[in-house]
């Protein structure tokens, strides 16, 4: 079912999870025992992340350095084709525009149908640390917009190639949006015109970034609904976990965590699990009474925390 159906036909607040595939050279049964561990938590469908390449450096026999280039974390579409088809629970499938040449995308989308996915996750990825070539007979998107008009294109059976009676693929899109700002935008205003023309170019509904502080998502709701966004905007959370988490996810994500939350770990580190669901809690609380459609909770490799929280409100 497409991520919109589930929202139109909701009773209650949802709840969605975001996982990403093992590294290259890992098993699959890791990522699957976290599925399972999240089935009585009311998962309405689970994203799997994209990882594009990149340049990898290894040191060879002979001393010598070899530069290659390959995906850490390949699998997202047979990951997304696991789920839906072992555990009959839908999936998004994210895909990138850097690293990816239209044609992959075209092919990808194509393996994503057979396999009965129905969702795609828009995005442009982030700087990889390697120059793509590209041939003449090939062609990239820059930016998401420029992913959501390629997908939306195929719902209208606009294939790379022109085929004869081609069958149209109809996948619901979805976009990132950004409680904060993207940290590449000069400000919130030309993020938002961005994020409408995704809207504009076919998505149908915008996932954000995590954000610790909910009136960031609470004004960002209201700056994309007075800007003409009225599709809906999905918040995106994490429970902080462990108290290196405090730097990594501002390096990382580009989001800043509140002074009370930081404080609250500094002065209890070895509570620091506890004060994050607590604090989790409360967003989901706050996000849930505020009307938002559904709860997203990245929970990446580890769901024992995100169960804590999401429990408290089945
Ligand atoms: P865009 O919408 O293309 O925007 C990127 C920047 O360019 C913004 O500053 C925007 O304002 C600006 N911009 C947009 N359009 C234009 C234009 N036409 N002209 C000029 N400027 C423009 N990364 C991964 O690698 N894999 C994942 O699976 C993944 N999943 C994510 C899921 C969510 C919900 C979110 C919020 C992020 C995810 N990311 C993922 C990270 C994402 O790739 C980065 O945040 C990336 O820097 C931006 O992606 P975007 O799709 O928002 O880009």
């Amino acid at each position: 079912m497409k991520i919109i159906e589930h929202i139109d036909r909701a009773q209650g607040p949802l709840f969605s999870y975001e996982i990403v595939p093992p590294p290259r050279g890992r098993t699959v049964k890791d990522l699957t025992n976290i599925v399972k561990s999240i089935l009585p938590y009311r998962p309405s469908w689970i994203d799997v992340t994209a990882h594009g390449p990149a340049a990898f450096y290894h040191e060879r026999q002979d001393g010598l350095t070899e530069r290659r280039v390959y995906k850490k974390r390949p699998g997202t579409i047979g990951i997304c084709g696991i789920i839906q088809n072992r555990f009959q629970i839908d999936t998004v499938a994210h895909l990138l525009c850097l690293g990816f040449t239209r044609e992959e995308t075209e092919d990808a989308l194509i393996e994503l149908n057979y396999l009965g996915v129905e969702n795609v996750l828009a995005i442009r990825g982030d700087g990889i640390n390697y120059t793509q070539k590209i041939n003449r007979e090939s062609s990239t998107n820059t930016y998401a917009v420029d992913l959501v008009g390629q997908v939306h294109g195929l719902k209208q059976g606009r294939y790379l190639q022109e085929l004869s009676d081609p069958l149209p693929l109809d996948f619901c899109i979805g976009v990132a949006g950004y409680p904060e700002k993207h940290f590449e935008a000069p400000n919130m205003k030309t993020d938002i015109f961005h994020l409408k023309q995704k809207v504009e170019a076919g998505a149908q509904y915008v996932t954000t970034q995590m954000f610790f502080n909910n009136e960031d998502y609470f004004e960002f709701v209201r700056l994309c609904r007075n800007a003409g966004i009225t599709v809906p905007i999905i918040p995106g959370l994490k429970v902080i976990k462990k108290a290196y988490q405090l730097k990594s996810v501002p390096k990382n994500f580009h989001v800043s965590i509140p002074d009370e939350l930081v404080d609250e770990i500094e002065a209890s580190p070895e509570h620091v699990e506890e004060i994050g669901i607590r604090w989790a809690r409360k967003q989901t609380e706050g996000l849930i009474d505020f009307g938002a459609p559904v709860v997203h909770f990245y929970i990446m490799n580890d769901s024992s925390s995100v169960i804590e929280v999401v429990k408290t409100f089945l």
